[in-house]
């Protein structure tokens, strides 16, 4: 490949590819960055509801496990670039950042200023950056085929993303390309995504919030614990963290039953909320605990009048309002699908993939990183982490290896 115009070039400008890049550029290597959409970043600029949640600053053990079985294969990226190196790198590109709870933001409260740093970064390394330029093939020889023609090149970073969200670049373009190169895909299914939830009465609370709620799947093989966070009713069924963070695991299932159970505990801790009752009705007493809206809704499912005291409901009753409380049950159906999925679970799998490089372990010269990889975190930082920490390790490698 002696006399290739391009040491690197770089599927995708998210920012797993842009990072790459710029790893690959500060070691002197000439980077072709090709982007099929015509902006460049677009799930970047979204991230975080445009604040851009950049990592997660949980120690290396907690951060691997919040990804499952898979996680330890991001070790070596994460110990090239972690966390405290990524806030690091992004002050030198005068973007600071805080820490809220764990997640890392940009103080300028804005994604834009995340992007703009990484292209002004890749500007002045000489990157060159194409839209609307689709990766078409990866083939043996090197280089990648586009619509119109073959670019040579002595690296290829595949940086293609997930599928969810076609309208910020989504796509499965990128399981095809690695496919066709040899690597197995594992199906792809939605991940941090909004369930749809069969029972009526769960629609009709559409914008009822709930903090710390807990979820578990009511299945066997799943954690009795379950995971606990904020919980928001929608008009087809449930969104908010705790419900996003459990429902790749929900989708997967999808491929085997029709119908998911699922249990939450509205209020985690609540105590004897009937002694301090009184004359109050049952919604109000509850009120410290759940919104009002929800309790009525409880109620009537067991056939209590919420506006009636709590000093005359009958212990029976108080017991099975109690239940509902803290094990509702509920039925998934179906999750909002990739159209509404942040993330992507399933994707190239790590089999073919030489963690501590990154490195195709089927076609020498190509690589991988991002969320293209079978690997999806929770919400809180750990996707853009990880996409930052892989982009970093796979231009570390491919300069040291060119
Ligand atoms: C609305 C939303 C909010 C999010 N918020 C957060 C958050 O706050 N924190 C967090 O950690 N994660 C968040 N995520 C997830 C996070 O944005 C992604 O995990 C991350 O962007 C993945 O980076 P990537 O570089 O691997 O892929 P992407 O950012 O998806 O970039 C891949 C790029 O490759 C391009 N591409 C694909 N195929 C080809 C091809 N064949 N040829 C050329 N170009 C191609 C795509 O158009 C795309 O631009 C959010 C996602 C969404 C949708």
């Amino acid at each position: 490949m002696i006399g290739s115009s391009y040491d690197l070039i770089v599927i995708g400008s998210g920012p797993s590819g842009l990072m790459g890049a710029i790893a690959a550029a500060r070691n002197d290597l000439r980077v072709l960055v090709l982007e099929r959409m015509p902006k460049v970043g677009l799930k970047l600029l979204a991230s975080g509801g445009g604040r851009c949640n950049l990592c997660n600053t949980l120690p290396e053990e907690e951060f691997i496990a919040a990804f499952g079985r898979q996680g330890r294969f991001m070790q070596p990226a994460l110990r090239a670039m972690g966390s405290a190196e990524l806030r690091a790198f992004f002050q030198t590109l005068n973007v600071p950042t805080q820490e809220e709870a764990h997640k890392v933001f940009p103080v300028s409260g804005g994604a834009e200023s995340v992007l703009d740093a990484l292209l002004k970064e890749c500007r002045e390394l000489k990157v060159e950056i194409r839209t609307n330029c689709e990766a078409t093939a990866i083939p043996k020889e090197g280089g990648v085929q586009t619509a119109e023609a073959r670019i040579p090149s002595k690296a290829v970073l595949l940086a293609s993303g997930g599928k969810g969200y076609a309208t910020l670049g989504g796509s499965a373009s990128g399981y095809g390309l690695a496919h066709r190169a040899g690597h197995e895909i594992v199906d792809p299914v939605p991940a941090d995504v909004p369930l749809l939830i069969h029972e009526r009465w769960a629609k009709e609370l559409s914008g009822v919030a709930v903090t710390g709620a807990n979820l578990r799947i009511g299945l066997k093989g799943f954690p009795k614990a379950g995971t606990t966070g904020d919980l928001l009713f929608t008009h087809q069924g449930l969104t908010g963290p705790v419900v996003l963070n459990s429902s790749g695991a929900v989708a997967e299932k999808f491929n085997t039953i029709e119908a998911v159970p699922i249990i939450i505990d509205f209020a985690p801790g609540l105590n004897d909320w009937r002694k301090a009752g009184g004359n109050k009705s049952i919604a109000n007493a509850l009120r410290p605990w759940i919104p009002s809206a929800l309790t009525k809704s409880l109620c009537r499912l067991i056939d209590i009048d919420p506006n009636a005291p709590v000093s005359k409901l009958s212990e029976k009753k108080s017991v099975l309002l109690t239940e509902q409380i803290n094990q509702c049950r509920l039925t998934a159906t179906g999750t909002e699908g990739f159209k509404k999925a942040m993330v992507t679970r399933g994707g190239i799998a790590l089999t073919g993939i030489a963690p501590n490089t990154l490195e195709s372990k089927l076609q020498p010269g190509l690589y991988f990183a991002g969320e293209a990889l079978n690997l999806d975190g929770p919400c809180g930082g750990f996707n853009l982490q990880w996409a930052f920490s892989s982009g970093h390790l796979a231009g570390q490698h491919i300069s040291e290896a060119l």
